[in-house]
C-alpha cells in the first residue's frame, strides 16, 4: 500500500479520533511473529561448545515425544520435509517402494503414482503439494463449519464415492482442533492410514490428548510464525517403530551399514541442526505461557467482535485449541460488496457492513498486519482440475453448480475464505494495541 493510499484511509471520517496525537502504529502490530527468552541462548551455546554432537536434537526429540504421548519423534528442517517424509513413508506402507523405478523407466516414480489421497481444502498448500510431488491425485474434502478443519460427514462422502483411497491427510487449522477421533474411525474402517498436520495446533488437545498423536504419523513446525519456533524446524511423530528408523536413515542419505557409503535407496538431507534444536528446547520451556497469551487474545477479540456483526474461529466440542490464530468471519446476511480476482481485489464502502479485504486495508493503513483467511486448495489454480467434495458431493458430479447462480453448491472452505480474516495475534501486542486494533475493525461497519 502507499503512503498516499493509507492516508486516504487514515483521513475517512469512521477512522477519526483512534489515534489522538500519534496518527497510526509507530511499531508494527505483526499478526504472529517469534517471541524470544534467554534458555534459548543457554541450549545453543552448549551445543557451540560441544560442537554440534546432537545431543540438542535427542534431548528435543524425547521431550517432544513424551509432550506429544507419541514413541518416535524425528526432529527435521521444517514442518515441509516432515510432511513429505510421512507421505513417503505412508506410500511405501501402501503401495510398496516406487523408488526402485518403474519397470523400463531409468528415472525413478512417485511413490503415490496414479494414487487418490483425501486431503483437507481448507488448509496450506503443504498437503496437497505432497501429494503431487509423490505422482498422486489429491481429492479435496471441505472443511466443518463446526471448527473449520476436515468435515467426517464429508469424509464419509469421499469414501463413497473414492472407495479404494487409502490416504487422508487432515490439519487442525489456525490452532482450533478439528474431529480427529472420529476421522480417525472412518479411516480405520476403510483400511486408510491418517496424516494429522498439527503444524499449527502444537499443545492443542482433544479430549484431554495432544493433537498430533492421534494420526498414524503426526507432523509438527517450528517455523517462525508457530506458537514457539526454531526460526525453521519440524517434526514427524510416529508410533511406528520401522518409520521412525526409516525417516531418520532417509534424512540422511540413507547411508546402508557398510564401511564405506554405501546408497540402497535414494537419501535426503533434512536432520534438524542442533543450533535449531537448541532453539527449540528453549521455546518447549515457555508454550504453556504463549499459549495462555495467544488465549488471552483470542477472548478479547471474541468479547469485542464477536457475535453481531461477525464470528471467531469456532471451537470444537471436546477441544482445547492453542489459539494460535485468531480470525473473524464477516457477517454474510448484512452483504457487503467485494470481488476477487486471481490476484486482486475491489470493494465498495457501505454503511453498516464491512468487506474483509476492506478491513485488510485499514489496519494496513494502520500499520497492522493482517492476513485473509486460506485459499482453498480447491480454488488454486495449480490444484483446480482435481476433485473436491462437499456435503453436496463431488464437484465433477455437479459442474452445473459453478455456473448456476441460483443454486449455491455447499462450500464451507470457499465462503470461509470469502468472509474470513486473520487478525493480529502476536502475543507481543499489548492490550492497548489490541483495543486500537478492534477500534479500527469496528469503525470499517461504519
Ligand atoms: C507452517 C505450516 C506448514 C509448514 O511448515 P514449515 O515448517 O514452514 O515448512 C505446514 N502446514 C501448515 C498447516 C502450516 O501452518
Amino acid at each position: 500500500m502507499t503512503d498516499i493510499a493509507a492516508r486516504c484511509i487514515r483521513e475517512q471520517p469512521r477512522f477519526k479520533g483512534i489515534f489522538q496525537n500519534k496518527g497510526t502504529f509507530e511499531r508494527r502490530v505483526r499478526l504472529a511473529s517469534p517471541t524470544m527468552h534467554s534458555d534459548e541462548k543457554t541450549f545453543i551455546n552448549q551445543a557451540f561448545d560441544e560442537g554440534f554432537t546432537g545431543r540438542n536434537t535427542a534431548r528435543l526429540e524425547k521431550e517432544a515425544a513424551e509432550y506429544i504421548g507419541v514413541k518416535h519423534a524425528v526432529a527435521l528442517h521444517s514442518g515441509t520435509a516432515a510432511m513429505h517424509m510421512a507421505v513417503k513413508l505412508a506410500a511405501e506402507r501402501l503401495y510398496g517402494s516406487a523408488a526402485v523405478s518403474a519397470p523400463g523407466s531409468l528415472g525413478t516414480v512417485g511413490a503415490l503414482q496414479g494414487k487418490r489421497v483425501f486431503c483437507s481444502d481448507f488448509a496450506s498448500s503443504t498437503m496437497a503439494d505432497s501429494i503431487v510431488s509423490e505422482g498422486g491425485e489429491p481429492v479435496f474434502v471441505d472443511a466443518s463449519d463446526e471448527d473449520w478443519s476436515m468435515d467426517p460427514e464429508v469424509l464419509e462422502i469421499a469414501f463413497q464415492r473414492y472407495p479404494d483411497v487409502k490416504l487422508v491427510m487432515m490439519n487442525h487449522a489456525y490452532g482450533f482442533p478439528g474431529q480427529i477421533m472420529k476421522i480417525r474411525e472412518i479411516c480405520r474402517d476403510h483400511g486408510a492410514l491418517l496424516i494429522e498436520d498439527a503444524s499449527e495446533s502444537l499443545g492443542a488437545k482433544v479430549h484431554g490428548k495432544q493433537t498430533g498423536s492421534f494420526g498414524d504419523y503426526g507432523i509438527l513446525s517450528f517455523g517462525s510464525d508457530k506458537i514457539i519456533t526454531g526460526s525453521v524446524g519440524g517434526m514427524l511423530l510416529t508410533d511406528d517403530d520401522y518409520s521412525s528408523k526409516k525417516a531418520r536413515s532417509r534424512a540422511s542419505h540413507s547411508r546402508a551399514a557398510a564401511p564405506w557409503r554405501q546408497h540402497e535407496e535414494p537419501g535426503d538431507d533434512c536432520l534438524m541442526s542442533d543450533i535449531v534444536a537448541g532453539l527449540i528446547l528453549g521455546q518447549f520451556r515457555h508454550l504453556d505461557e504463549h499459549i495462555a497469551k495467544k488465549r488471552m487474545i483470542y477472548e478479547r477479540y471474541l468479547e469485542k467482535l464477536g457475535g453481531d456483526i461477525m464470528y471467531m474461529n469456532p471451537v470444537g466440542e471436546g477441544t482445547e485449541p492453542n489459539y494460535w490464530m485468531s480470525c473473524i468471519t464477516c457477517e454474510s446476511n448484512i452483504l457487503f460488496q467485494e470481488t476477487r480476482s486471481e490476484r486482486e481485489y475491489t470493494y465498495t464502502n457501505q454503511h453498516g457492513t464491512a468487506s474483509p479485504m476492506e478491513i485488510y486495508d485499514a489496519l494496513e493503513a494502520f500499520n497492522v498486519e493482517s492476513c485473509p483467511v486460506y485459499k482453498p486448495m480447491s480454488l488454486q489454480p495449480v490444484f483446480r482440475n482435481y476433485d473436491q467434495i462437499t456435503l453436496d458431493g463431488s464437484k465433477r458430479e455437479y459442474p452445473e453448480f459453478d455456473q448456476d447462480g441460483f443454486w449455491v453448491r455447499c462450500d464451507v472452505a470457499k465462503d470461509n475464505f470469502d468472509r474470513g480474516l486473520c487478525l493480529p495475534s502476536d502475543i507481543k501486542m499489548t492490550g492497548e494495541e489490541q483495543d486500537r486494533v478492534v477500534e479500527i475493525v469496528r469503525s470499517c461497519f461504519d
